[in-house]
């Protein structure tokens, strides 16, 4: 294999770069993004940028180091085996590393809609909250929810709009999201729920039943699709991403996908997975690397992430959709730090949701991938250590 090209110069691009020259991949590298900047972490957008607190994210990962050639706004337009079709001509390779991320879903309608994608978006954003603006956000889901938390800190008027019965509804069943409205009165933002929008208009959002509702700014926070399109008609198979196989090989030979984009099998639960966070794009690469070079290695995390709303950490381990019931660790309406434990049916734990409990979360991740049985009485009660449950 003499040259690899990775399209998508974000974390997972930029990782795949990484461990390609790991492996002791020692042909040519071309790494092509749509964006005009350097690779850049985006966690931080939501909290850091829109703070205040940092105006750059960029990834520390020295490029030319490395015998990259960065190619900067340069898009994939389309595939053909062999061959990537770029904005800039076409472009042969040996081995391709699909790593384009996601994009943003946006309503409908003729106004200004904001949506928090790119370190551009964040920092146009931060500027608008200066001015203490009301604010619409729509969506309360992780974005959402991290939207709502920056604008109110900076002075805001802010109303969160939500098409479903709670908060993290879609992310984690209304059930479990319930549990976080308190958390939206306290910060004073106005959360209207079980309320879908029609339009995004010049002076706010239309809801549904036609009630108006006067906004300065509309964010946008109803999730991503994956950035696929340029892959229409390559032949590669896509289904909610690009499918990949547990080594991230996807059905085109030389072909890899990881990251927002790649939806892949794991042997771990069985099922197909596409995991729209930053710990999959850290850690994908390096087996889609080894993939690539011909190696034998098998992705096959519990996967994990984070968020910080409200002032209160909250993280993730696991994937609850393979439980058969969910318990309470902590009382959230006595005890602002309690966790969710999803269970199987033979009392395995599948998934923690831990807030303001970094250790369970820890120890939960190590239960899930171990996969011993639990004994339930003692995981209830959050003063007994999780790893002796
Ligand atoms: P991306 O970061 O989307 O990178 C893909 C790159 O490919 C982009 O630069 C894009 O422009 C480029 N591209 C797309 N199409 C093309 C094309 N055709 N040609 C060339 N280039 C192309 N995760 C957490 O776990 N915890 C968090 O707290 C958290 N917070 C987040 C906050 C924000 C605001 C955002 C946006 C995401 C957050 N995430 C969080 C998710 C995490 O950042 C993503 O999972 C991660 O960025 C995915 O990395 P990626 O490289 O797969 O995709």
């Amino acid at each position: 294999m003499n040259h690899v090209v990775v399209v998508g110069a974000g974390l997972a691009g930029v990782r795949s770069v990484e461990a390609l020259r790991a492996h002791g991949f020692g042909g040519r590298i071309t790494l092509i993004g749509e964006e005009r900047h350097r690779p850049y972490d985006r966690p931080p957008l939501s909290k850091a940028v829109l703070a205040g607190e940092a105006d750059s994210t960029f990834v520390e990962s020295d490029l030319d180091a490395m015998d990259v050639g960065f190619r900067p706004g340069v898009s994939a337009k389309g595939l053909r085996p062999g061959v990537v079709e770029t904005t800039e001509g076409e472009l042969p390779y040996d081995g391709l590393v699909i790593a384009t991320g996601a994009t943003p879903i946006r309503l409908r309608g003729e106004g200004p809609q904001h949506v928090l994608r790119t370190i551009d978006d964040a920092l146009a954003l931060r500027e608008l909250f200066a001015g203490g603006p009301a604010v619409a956000v729509v969506g309360a889901g992780w974005i959402g929810a991290e939207v709502a938390t920056a604008a109110r800190k900076a002075g805001c008027e802010v109303t969160v709009v939500e098409a479903g019965d709670a908060p993290l509804a879609v992310a984690l069943g209304a059930e479990t999201g319930a549990y976080t409205i308190p958390w939206y009165e306290r910060a004073g933002v106005r959360l209207l729920l079980s309320t879908r929008v029609a339009t995004v208009d010049p002076d706010g959002i239309t809801l549904a039943d036609g009630t108006p509702l006067k906004a300065d700014v509309v964010v946008t926070g109803v999730g991503v699709r994956p950035a696929v399109g340029w892959l229409d008609g390559s032949g590669i198979r896509l289904d909610n991403g690009v499918v990949t196989d547990e080594h991230l090989r996807t059905s085109l030979p030389g072909v890899v996908a990881v990251g927002d984009c790649a939806a892949w099998w794991s042997r771990r639960f069985r099922t197909r997975l596409r995991v729209e966070h930053w710990d999959t794009a850290l850690g994908a690469p390096d087996v889609a690397a080894a993939s690539l070079l011909g190696e034998d290695a098998v992705y096959d995390p519990v996967p994990y992430f984070w968020s910080e709303q409200f002032g209160h950490m909250v993280q993730y381990a696991g994937h609850h959709q393979a439980a058969a019931r969910r318990v309470l660790r902590g009382d959230p309406a006595a005890d602002p730090k309690w966790a969710i434990c999803w269970l199987t049916a033979d009392d395995r734990l599948a998934a923690i949701l831990t807030v303001d409990r970094p250790r369970d979360l820890v120890q939960g991740r190590r239960l899930v991938e171990g996969g011993q049985r639990l004994d339930v009485e003692r995981l209830m009660d959050p003063a007994i250590t999780l790893r002796d449950c």
